[in-house]
């Protein structure tokens, strides 16, 4: 894709001048991080900074998530730009000084600067709305750390009227040189569901193990015998990965416990080697514990769906982001990653693309410094002038019938 309609010194320079108002939004969300499905200070503080602004506000029953639609003309197309608002149950090391006041959470994932670059941003394109041909429809969502909130505010139909045909998010990175775009076609990021295996045997005297059925070395067994099916089962071309994360298991050395709990992820980049998972962790546990005269609870929680990109908007992406900044704005990823996104749901109904943005802090080595969900985690704030011009020169080229979807 050559010709894309943008505007390189016009979008970015909105970013720069937009940068202190950007990073004052950051810092405040930042200092007052909330968890889950409702954010009612960052809601707050969300709808200060659209506040006057000619956008139709929405609101749903099941999370704190805004909606913010701009509305163009009715026979323009509508595009969806997305940032996440909620940060992750960990305590702050960073020493910054708009450190978390809240004990226990941190906005550990950058989150913080997806809301003040999606306000940005759509700061940037209300003053420009004239030019517009088109919607735009901001998502501010909580409940990205596992709560499902872009899936609560899909049901609660937030995001029809009008129907977007396309949606775009940026992720920001410290593990990527500052100001660099990432993203690729295909599955981004992978699905990720967690898995409870209860091994029921029957307590005793540890010292008499033939009269009970001791369920630790059969929680062992299964541990092994769960990781053939990403060695044995799995294609070598469909990367999935299996973890057991904790087990639990008995009091004190002379006891036999009745039962052992095992719990962990389970990742893939198909639905269809999701399923395949799933049914070898069923079968696993239910047989290796029937061999030994025990019986399996297992219980599969389904976590958010495979992130998959359009080829289309990844295209836009990164003419968008190379005419603004140059060829080094942008890297297409080899591979996957193996974290997982609850952008999915909304890439499951519309053509999109999510991309990061690389923050390595000033002087950070981005090989080694701390990444996502770190407690000590830092980022170049600078870099949410790309984000902001991003945001505008991707909506506003789609408008203008750039990706045909
Ligand atoms: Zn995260
Ligand atoms: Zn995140």
């Amino acid at each position: 894709m050559n010709a894309v309609t943008i505007d390189p010194e016009g979008w970015a320079a909105v970013g720069e001048a937009l940068l202190p108002e950007a990073i004052k939004l950051r810092r405040a969300i930042h200092a007052e991080p909330e968890l889950g499905l409702d954010l009612p200070k960052t809601t707050a503080k969300v709808k200060a900074a659209l506040a006057g602004l000619p956008l139709e506000i929405r609101e749903g029953p099941s999370t704190s998530g805004v909606v913010a639609i701009l509305r163009g003309p009715a026979n323009g197309r509508t595009v969806l730009l997305r940032g996440d608002m909620d940060a992750l149950p960990l305590t702050e090391d960073t020493g910054l000084a708009f450190t978390s006041q809240h004990e226990g959470a941190m906005h550990a994932c950058g989150h913080d600067t997806h809301v003040a670059m999606l306000a940005g941003a759509a700061r940037a394109l209300c003053e420009r709305r004239d030019r517009l041909p088109g919607s735009v429809m901001f998502m501010f969502q909580p409940g990205e750390e596992g709560w499902h909130g872009a899936r609560f505010m899909l049901e609660d139909g937030l995001l029809e009227d009008p129907t977007p045909d396309a949606a775009f998010a940026l992720h920001i990175s410290p593990n990527m040189p500052a100001g660099m775009f990432a993203s690729r076609t295909g599955p981004l990021l992978a699905s990720a569901d967690e898995f409870e295996i209860k091994v029921i045997g029957k307590g005793g005297h540890a010292a008499m193990p033939h009269e009970a059925i001791d369920p630790v070395p059969i929680a062992a067994e299964i541990v092994l015998a769960l990781q053939t099916l990403v060695s044995r089962k799995v294609p070598v071309s469909d990367p999935a990965v299996l973890t057991v994360g904790k087990i639990e298991a008995g009091t004190t050395d002379n006891v036999i416990p009745e039962t052992a709990t095992l719990l962990g992820t389970v990742r893939t980049l198909d639905e269809r080697i999701r399923k395949l998972m799933h049914e070898g962790i069923e079968r696993i546990a239910t047989h290796v514990c029937a061999a030994h005269a025990a019986t399996a609870e297992v219980e599969i929680t389904w976590g958010f769906p495979v992130t998959v990109c359009d080829g289309r908007i990844v295209a836009l992406a990164q003419a968008t982001a190379t005419s603004l900044f140059g060829e080094q704005a942008w890297r297409t990823m080899p591979q996957p990653m193996m974290g997982a996104e609850d952008f999915a749901y909304v890439l499951q109904k519309l053509p999109g693309a999510m991309a990061f943005l690389g923050a390595v802090p000033e002087g950070g080595d981005y090989h080694s410094c701390c990444g996502l969900h770190s407690n000590r985690m830092v980022l170049d704030e600078r870099v949410m002038a790309r984000g902001v011009a991003m945001h505008c020169a991707m909506a506003e080229a789609f408008l203008n019938g750039e990706a045909v979807v």
